[in-house]
């Protein structure tokens, strides 16, 4: 897909974060109280700032870790709908540039890290 930096995905984001989403940022010298907050089912998710994601940008309309940034970010615009399953957000401006290839292979990718992801909770939560 061709990603015009819209910015759309990153205002008011809750993008889940994983485990290693976690550890990258912190290796990468960010604080996870900073950037992070679990919410009421025990997932992490990115933290917002005046309506926007903790790293974003919003005089340049950057992402400010893009090299670092979490998958969910690497695989949007392709989520899973509770009503429809994996498909490519509405929201994004560049939908139509997502191939059928890339949505089946982003697809997995989302499947496996939504398992993922709900595994950490659910581990974080029997502690
Ligand atoms: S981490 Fe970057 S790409 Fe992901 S929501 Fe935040 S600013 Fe956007």
């Amino acid at each position: 897909m061709r990603c015009s930096h819209c910015g759309i995905c990153c205002e008011n984001t809750e993008m889940m974060l994983s485990n290693a989403d976690v550890e990258r940022l912190e290796k990468a010298g960010y604080t996870r109280q900073k950037f992070m907050r679990y919410d009421n089912h025990g997932f992490a998710r990115l933290r917002n700032c005046h309506g926007f994601c903790v790293f974003y940008d919003v005089v340049k309309c950057r992402c400010l870790i893009y090299e670092h940034r979490p998958l969910g970010c690497r695989i949007y615009p392709v989520i899973y709908s509770e009503q429809a399953g994996i498909v490519v957000d509405d929201l994004c401006p560049m939908k139509n540039t997502v191939s059928e290839m890339e949505l089946k292979r982003k697809g997995k990718k989302v499947v496996e890290l939504l398992q993922r992801m709900d595994n950490e909770a659910t581990s974080r939560s029997a502690r």
